[in-house]
């Protein structure tokens, strides 16, 4: 999924709890900007890949959503991070830290859903090849019609 698909369905998930009184609207904004950045391993997989000799994130960028030339998800995408970030999480709720446990919990939980149901089930049918100031972004169907329901959930929930 596209960072801005893992923005919107972590910080949706995150303005429900807003309505539980459980974390505010900017704790909401962070758990967004944090499920975007999960995919920061990506980057800095391609440059240890190439070597330190290219660090343009246009080149990561293509590399990652066309060329697939590389795996470069690192440990935290895998079964080791996400066991890593349970003990995390899981520290900080013993230690009564509950607004950090949903921080960390909804941010990397939500990436990890969405990146493993773009896996299994909606990588296949291409609505759109962009290319905008060399960024190749392939298009689904199913994800603009995932984004499209998630941004308008969000409306109704800000309202
Ligand atoms: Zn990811």
């Amino acid at each position: 999924m596209y960072p801005w698909s893992h923005f919107i369905f972590a910080y949706l998930i995150g303005l429900i709890f807003t309505k539980f009184g459980l974390i505010g609207g900017k704790h909401a904004l962070i758990i967004g900007i944090l499920a975007v950045l999960v995919d920061i391993d990506h980057y800095i997989g391609f440059i240890i890949d190439n070597k330190f000799k290219d660090f343009k994130i246009k080149d990561a960028w293509n590399n990652s959503s066309h060329y697939h030339r590389l795996s470069e998800r690192t440990f935290i995408h895998h079964k080791i991070g996400m066991i890593i970030v349970t003990i995390l999480v899981m520290i900080f709720l013993l230690l009564g830290l509950t607004k950090l446990f949903l921080i960390i919990s909804i941010s990397y939980y939500t990436h990890i859903l969405l990146d493993y149901i773009h896996i299994r089930i909606i990588d296949t049918k291409k609505l759109w090849k962009i290319k905008e100031k060399g960024f190749i972004i392939n298009i689904t169907y199913n994800e603009v019609i995932f984004d499209i329901i998630s941004l308008a959930t969000i409306m109704v929930l800000i309202r």
